[in-house]
């Protein structure tokens, strides 16, 4: 097949030189209620990646970016205690034609750390975000439901942060049930840029 990137002959969608030259990530930072967000890429950097996200190739292009971003986190990190274990919950990892893309980035996040649980925290409101301007999402806040789960500490993981009203939405019913939010991951933020790289 050909790379859809550069066009070459490759034996998956996205070449290795293309993977290392475009998809190697980047942490970025942002605070959201008080609490840490991390971003492994730009949105500009993969938007025409993420316009594949409702077809099949989508589902392919989501796996290679959450194993080269969240992946590479999970692996990567270390908790000062070594029994400490973290939850990742995924925000409404409801699967959308035919899988979940913040499913699919929360699943790389299994490891010895961090527990991956599924199907927790969902948005009852019924109302899509996309292309909508601020305005419209602090009219139509989210409703977030949550089940019960027995970790304390948890990772709040999502695809695209925009006005950040989604993260900010679910911290609060999070921490409303008694529970922490250690930081949210995501995987790439349209407000960020060079200036905000960096870990703490
Ligand atoms: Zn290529």
């Amino acid at each position: 097949m050909k790379c859809i990137l550069c066009e070459r002959f490759s034996l998956s969608h996205i070449c290795t030189p293309c993977q290392e030259k475009f998809l190697t990530p980047s942490l970025y930072k942002r605070k959201i209620n008080n609490t840490q967000v991390y971003t492994f890429y730009q949105y500009s950097e993969i938007k025409d990646l993420l316009y594949t996200k409702h077809s099949d190739l989508g589902y392919y292009i989501y796996r290679l970016l959450a194993q080269k971003s969240f992946g590479e986190f999970a692996r990567s990190f270390a908790l000062e205690r070594e029994d400490e274990i973290f939850a990742s919950i995924a925000i409404d990892d409801a699967p959308k034609s035919g899988y979940s893309h913040t499913a699919i980035l929360n699943e790389a996040l299994k490891s010895d750390h961090i527990k991956v649980l599924r199907n927790i925290l969902r948005d009852e409101s019924g109302v899509s975000y996309a292309g909508k301007s601020k305005a419209f999402r602090l009219l139509n806040p989210r409703k977030f439901s949550l089940k019960p789960f027995a970790h304390k500490e948890l990772i709040l993981v999502d695809d695209i942060i925009t006005t950040g009203l989604t993260f900010s939405a679910a911290i609060k019913k999070v921490e409303q049930e008694g529970k922490e939010v250690a930081f949210c991951l995501a995987l790439a933020d349209v407000r960020s840029n060079k200036n905000d790289k960096g870990y703490k």
